[in-house]
């Protein structure tokens, strides 16, 4: 099941099928229930990668920068 989360304000929403298009992005957990499941090399300076949660990404928004059109309205 796609993670979806939202953010406080409620203006805009990201699940991890459109993260996983983000350049710095790896891997995705496919447990739906992890917490942090985003590997993601932007942050960690290596190519390996740290976790982070979809919050992250939310605040990040690198992953609007893949151009497959998921900006939001
Ligand atoms: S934190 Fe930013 S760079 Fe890393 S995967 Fe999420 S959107 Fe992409």
């Amino acid at each position: 099941m796609d993670e979806l989360l939202r953010s406080q304000l409620g203006t805009e929403s990201i699940t991890t099928d459109m993260v996983k298009h983000c350049s710095y992005c790896v891997m995705i957990s496919p447990d739906p229930l992890h917490r942090t499941p985003v590997y993601c090399i932007k942050y960690s300076g290596s190519n390996t990668p740290i976790l982070v949660n979809l919050a992250t990404c939310l605040t990040c928004g690198d992953f609007k920068k893949c151009g497959l059109g998921f900006e939001q309205p």
